[in-house]
């Protein structure tokens, strides 16, 4: 069992508050939902109650973890109403360690309900305190956006894993990205911090990709997660059985590198 303390780190035997951390990136498609589930059933593999939080309408993550969403009665649109707790919310899945707080296409609403309502920044972070010490890890999937679903999951974060793809394009979008997080940061949120930017889709053979990781070695080296997740079809294939990688097939490129970064995640958080 890990202890950390309000700030998210080691603090020895005593009370326990989860480490929340919010996986976002505007751009689409670069690898936030397959890095969510997969990190999230690592740490879970690895022995850590682990919570993840589908902030996303599109509810990849839901499916990802093999959780229907036609049958459920609360989802975090309900949490973001006020008409259920994010304990009622939460199921547990089929695999060790994990339960997720699922997501229906309803919540595309949340935004525009948000705006109407005081402290809207704040939401996700006052719901997630009723929570409790039950889980070591909160992981929240974002949108594709930096939207209002996006700011409440920093305002609730203690640090933000950047999914990033080789691509000339990331690099823009990543200072987009930062300004954001320095405005939730001095706004909502002083102790929000960038735990890491976790390459995905990594393809060793393509120049672009050397050049691009070449760029980002120079400008975020200490925040660059020294492993690296390759292209493998595992992790594409995965979502469509509804499992983690991890449990679809233990052994691939794909999972083992997940379960390699959710060991190095654990050691940035410390
Ligand atoms: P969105 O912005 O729409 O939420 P996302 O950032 O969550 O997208 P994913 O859905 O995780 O991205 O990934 C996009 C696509 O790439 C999916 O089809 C996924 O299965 C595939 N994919 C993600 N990572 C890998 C990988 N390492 N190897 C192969 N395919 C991958
Ligand atoms: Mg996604």
């Amino acid at each position: 069992m890990i202890y950390y303390s309000q700030c998210g780190y080691l603090t020895g035997v005593g009370k326990t508050k989860p480490i929340v951390l919010a996986l976002a990136n505007q751009k689409g498609g670069v690898g936030k939902t397959t890095t969510a589930v997969n990190l999230a059933a690592s740490l879970g593999y690895l022995g850590h109650p682990t919570l993840l939080i589908d902030s996303d309408p599109q509810g990849n993550a839901t499916s990802g973890v093999g959780i229907g969403k036609k049958n459920l009665r609360h989802a975090l649109y309900h949490v973001y109403t006020g008409e259920c707790t994010a304990q009622d919310a939460v199921v547990p899945t089929a695999y060790k360690n994990l339960s997720v707080l699922p997501t229906t296409i309803d919540l595309a609403g949340a935004e525009f309900d948000l705006m109407e309502r005081p402290h809207r920044e704040s939401a996700l972070s006052d719901a997630i305190v009723s929570l409790g010490e039950a889980y070591e890890f909160i992981l929240v999937d974002c949108p594709p956006s930096l939207g209002l679903l996006t700011v409440n999951a920093l305002t609730a974060a203690d640090g933000l894993v950047i999914p990033m793809q080789c691509e000339y394009y990331a690099l823009e979008g990543l200072s987009q990205l930062i300004l954001t997080v320095r405005r939730v940061k001095n706004a909502y949120n002083p102790a929000l911090g960038i735990t890491g930017i976790l390459i995905t889709m990594y393809d060793g053979r393509l120049n672009l990709s050397m050049q691009v990781l070449d760029e980002l070695k120079k400008y975020y080296s200490d925040k660059l997660f020294s492993t690296m997740i390759p292209r493998n079809v595992k992790l594409s294939e995965a979502p469509s059985f509804g499992e983690p990688a991890l449990y679809h097939d233990k052994y691939s490129r794909g999972s083992l590198a997940y379960l390699d970064a959710a060991k190095e995640l654990i050691r940035r958080v410390r």
